[in-house]
């Protein structure tokens, strides 16, 4: 655990007794603070006191007085569409808010580090796709090259859960919008920006919002390296307003649409093979084809980044080629379920928005495309290249038909039930085709996350074979 620093005796409250709130008041007690908790469903409010943690309840009139921090929960809203109202009471009473992210940046050095050859850092990985993937790779590589590391944020631990790293420790952290959003400290040492497109809108009130939710990684304080995925405006905007120069190596860019051959610092991958470039010159080169972990460009890009993170703490080439062939990739992101007369069936449930499902597509030349859920702001459209790769689309979720309407050119199948879609899909593909879950779409319709459904998918799948 780290215990948060700098609130000895002071009052604070939590709201949301999830992971990260109830690790969260673990670390301000183990710090000295007074910790009162909070939760709108009785059944957590319940857990936590079973745990010894003092519930107060947060709702009743001057619940604030005598507060000194509000530390809340990503998956609360704290500004749009609307403050939460319990937020919104902190912030009418002038308390401010934070989350776990900040209470961990604000903790995480301490004196005894003076001991240390090598002062533990950390990398923390945001973007709209591939936070997750790209966080893993790093902490793989690292692992396997034999450095002491630890994953967590979005993935892995709590932050606050960590061990307090020692010497040369490195702490990958996976940071979603939300949580970059609130934390009132965000220093990490090496900032990764994976990619930029749209999700998450209503919660930040519009792209504009999104992206300076992220952007805050980059402002407040400051990494000592940013690496940054240029191929949106977004990423370009961010890389030139960090450097001071096309020169300037402080920013490493990362591209899988274009050759990066500048001045400055760069990883790329064009055609399956990553390239790094320095000062114009090539520095490294490794085939990504081979490695089946990482299978289609949007995992190349994940590649890029991780390996661009990696040799910002100074690891050789080589050395990161051996920990991207090891790398067996995550559950639900291009996970090859089972193989069957030449039909692969590939579980990406994770594909949640347009973006990552369009990727996804992309990663395979003939596929039998399950898709459709809970259908997020923005429609379809930006799929339509892609559309070639399908040979057919068995749409499920309860609104199957609506989504089969925003499919325009493709064949379409509705299927309502994951039960069906398999069943269809795998009647009708062909040797050499794919059968892929990427639905484009939240689950919140049919399951409780991804994970379950892409769960529902591999039973489904592995019922028939
Ligand atoms: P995140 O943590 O940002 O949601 P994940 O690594 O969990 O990212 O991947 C989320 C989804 O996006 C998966 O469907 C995955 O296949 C896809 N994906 C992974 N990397 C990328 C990328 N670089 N660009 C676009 N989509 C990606």
């Amino acid at each position: 655990m780290i215990p948060v620093r700098g609130i000895d005796g002071v009052r604070v409250a939590v709201l949301g007794l999830g992971r990260s709130g109830l690790s969260a008041a673990r670390a301000l007690l183990a710090g000295g603070a007074e910790v009162v908790v909070w939760d709108d469903n009785p059944e957590s409010r319940a857990q936590a006191e079973t745990e010894g943690l003092t519930v107060t309840d947060l709702t009743r009139a001057g619940a604030f007085d005598g507060i000194a921090t509000l530390v809340t929960s990503p998956g609360i809203p704290h500004l749009y569409p609307a403050p939460h109202p319990t937020i919104a009471a902190a912030q009418a009473a002038g308390v401010p808010v934070d989350n776990d992210i900040g209470l961990f940046f604000r903790s995480f050095a301490t004196p005894d580090w003076d001991r240390l050859d090598t002062a533990p850092r950390v990398i923390a990985v945001t973007g709209s796709n591939g936070k997750s993937t790209t966080s893993a790779l790093i902490h793989h590589i690292l692992t396997q090259a034999g450095h002491p590391a630890q994953l967590a944020g979005n993935i892995g631990r709590g932050v606050l859960d960590l061990d307090p790293p020692g010497e040369g420790g490195v702490v990958v952290l996976e940071l979603s919008s939300y949580q970059t959003e609130l934390a009132r400290a965000l220093t990490p040492d090496i900032a990764v920006f994976t990619n930029f497109s749209p999700d998450h809108l209503d919660r930040h009130a519009g792209l504009g919002g999104y992206f300076a939710a992220k952007r805050r990684l980059f402002s407040e304080g400051g990494p000592d390296r940013a690496v940054i995925g240029v191929d949106e405006a977004e990423g370009r905007y961010l890389a030139g307003q960090l450097s001071e120069g096309p020169a300037d190596d402080r920013v490493i860019r990362i591209s899988v649409s274009g050759k990066l051959t500048g001045a400055g610092w760069a990883v790329f991958a064009r055609k399956g093979f990553l390239s790094e470039y320095r000062k114009g010159r090539q520095v490294a080169s490794i085939d990504l084809r081979a490695i089946p972990g990482l299978p289609g460009a949007h995992n190349h890009q994940n590649a890029c980044a991780a390996y661009a993170a990696c040799r910002s703490l100074g690891l050789a080439p080589r050395v990161i080629e051996a920990g991207l062939h090891e790398f067996k990739g995550l559950p639900h992101r291009s996970q090859l379920v089972a193989e069957r007369g030449g039909v692969r069936f590939v579980n990406d449930s994770k594909a949640t928005n347009v973006d990552s499902a369009f990727k996804a597509l992309l990663a395979f030349e003939r596929i039998r495309w399950i898709c459709g859920g809970l259908e997020k702001d923005g429609g379809l459209g930006a799929l339509g290249p892609a559309l070639p790769h399908v040979a057919k689309a068995y749409v499920i979720g309860r609104e199957a038909a609506q989504f089969a309407m925003g499919l325009a050119g493709v064949e379409t199948e509705i299927c309502t039930t994951m039960a069906r879609a398999v069943e269809r899909a795998m009647a009708e593909a062909a040797p050499g085709e794919v059968v892929l879950l990427a639905p484009a779409a939240a689950s919140f319709d049919q399951y409780d996350n991804f994970e379950k459904r892409g769960e529902d998918f591999m039973a489904e799948v592995r019922a028939r074979l």
